[in-house]
């Protein structure tokens, strides 16, 4: 049985790297008719961000990606917080202490520290391993007596992996194939921590072990750690699952991992979560925030290294899980861009119905001083230059108050001596139509601009800029059907004087 769990961290808000694993995650879950289960690593108290589960449900949740077992859902394996399952920790510190595969260690901090700023002095680098284990302060160094008596005085310690010495590991992940590492270039990794909390290491592989979680798909920056988690299942007598790691989402110009630094012009998390974050300060942008629609949110963030047999570019949520392939999740970093984002944004727009639009609008803070019926037309005439749903007010700005200044280029090439005249005719012929439709409106402009014997544009030119206040828009005809009768001549004769 495929399980598959996504294993945040509850320190921030959730970036486009972590959207991308727990949409992996799914994906591929969801693809093999598997499970997809969310499980909250809370053990480091010290990065701890209050807040964050509740965001991280709830980001997923707007994506769409739905976890069948979580800390709020339940499941199975419950407790799904690993804070909340210390006593299978503990029965598992005790097993592994019984093995050739960890012990204690006492060492301080301010000892750790003597030793490395010894080994600094001296050009090297520390590194707690098989070779300078045997002189610190630890059950392999000391004598049998001498560790019970630190355990009598109830010093504190630690439970480290003891690193096999020399042997080189066959690891296999499924998007990099097969690699070898030498343990040599490992060193022994805290496993319980002084207070008892046992390390991401220990907790990770024993709650995947426990959860019967098949596949492992995460983050490159895990990858160093394989060699340590194999080892650690083999000490436990566990078999391990599949692992596949998600290489890095890179900076628009291909070089350097995008970070959350990049903020701004790269990309943001997926909403902002209510705390200030210590690399950026506050955030206060995010994708939804930004008026991405989850839907093209999710499908940009999928094609992030992953592309689908036929190329296709446009895929819901469920034509993905139908498609996604591991095998197809590409090797090299893939590279960011924000206008290929806001191309998917566009192109969602273009899929929804008005209705679903006004809705949205609907929904946001924007001044909607028109009726819905309105409302309506001006969706319909602006969304195809929408990026964003905010872009259909902005843009059209015009349809809900008179322009307040004219553009002095577009005014320089729209107007003339005799555009004046022109328009304050023109008004007389408006004031004049019974049904205000479109189609009417620009039969008498045709009719209108034959009778001067004027070309069409001397007359939708300065229309268009005493209705719009620049030579923007749709339609001219459009815009005063909608602007409406009187409205439009209020606006040419301001236009005038
Ligand atoms: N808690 C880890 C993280 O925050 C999980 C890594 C893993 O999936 O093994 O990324």
């Amino acid at each position: 049985k495929v399980r598959v769990r996504f294993a945040p961290s509850p320190t921030g808000p959730l970036h486009l790297g972590g959207v991308r694993t727990a949409l992996y995650d799914y994906l591929f879950a969801k693809n093999q008719g598997g499970e997809f289960v969310l499980r909250i690593e809370d053990t480091d108290t010290a990065r701890y961000v209050e807040g964050a589960e509740d965001y991280i449900e709830e980001a997923l949740e707007w994506c769409g990606i739905i976890p069948d077992e979580s800390p709020k859902k339940g499941g199975k394996f419950a407790p799904y917080r690993q804070s909340e399952r210390r006593d299978i920790y503990d029965r598992y510190t005790e097993q592994i202490l019984k093995t050739d595969y960890a012990y204690i260690a006492f060492d301080t901090a301010e000892e750790l520290d003597a030793i490395r700023a010894e080994y600094e002095a001296k050009g090297d680098v520390f590194s707690y391993n098989n070779i300078s284990r045997n002189r610190l302060k630890n059950s392999i160094a000391l004598s049998e007596e001498e560790v019970q008596k630190l355990l009598d005085e109830k010093t504190p310690y630690v439970v480290r992996f003891k690193m096999p010495i020399d042997r080189t590991l066959g690891l296999v992940d499924i998007i990099r194939g097969n690699f070898a590492v030498n343990t040599n270039t490992l060193d022994d990794k805290v496993l319980v921590k002084n207070d008892g909390m046992p390390t991401y290491h220990f907790a990770n592989i024993i709650d995947d072990h426990e959860m019967e979680i098949s596949h492992v798909i995460r983050g490159e920056e895990w990858l160093p750690s394989l060699g340590l988690h194999i080892l650690l299942y083999e000490a436990m007598g566990w078999e391990a699952p599949q692992f596949a790691h998600l290489s890095l989402i890179l900076k628009p110009e291909g070089k350097g991992k995008l970070s959350k630094r990049d903020g701004d012009k790269f990309g943001f998390p997926v909403f902002p979560l209510n705390f200030t974050d210590p690399v950026t300060g506050n955030i206060s942008k995010g994708y939804r925030e930004e008026g991405y629609l989850p839907e093209a949110f999710i499908n940009m963030v999928a094609l992030l290294g992953w592309s689908p047999a036929d190329d296709k570019e446009i895929l819901s949520l469920d034509e993905m899980t139908k498609e996604f392939d591991l095998n197809k999740v590409h090797k090299a970093g893939a590279r960011f861009s924000k206008e290929k984002a806001e191309w998917f944004n566009h192109q969602y727009i273009q899929l929804k119905s008005d209705e679903e639009l006004l809705q949205i609008l609907k929904s946001s803070d924007l001044n909607l001083t028109l009726s819905d019926e309105k409302l309506l037309k001006v969706v319909h005439l602006m969304k195809e230059r929408a990026t964003f749903p905010k872009d259909i007010y902005e843009n059209g700005k015009f349809f809900f108050e008179a322009p307040s200044s004219y553009d002095e280029k577009a005014s320089k090439k729209a107007w003339n001596d005799e555009t004046s005249n022109l328009l304050t005719e023109f008004s007389v012929m408006l004031s004049k139509i019974e049904a205000f439709t479109s189609e009417n409106i620009k039969q008498n402009l045709h009719d209108f601009a034959e009778n001067k014997g004027v070309g069409m544009g001397k007359v939708m030119m300065p229309l268009r800029l005493a209705l719009v206040g620049e030579l923007k828009g749709p339609d001219v005809p459009d815009i005063v059907e909608l602007v409406g009768k009187e409205e439009s001549i209020a606006r040419i004769n301001n236009a005038i004087n």
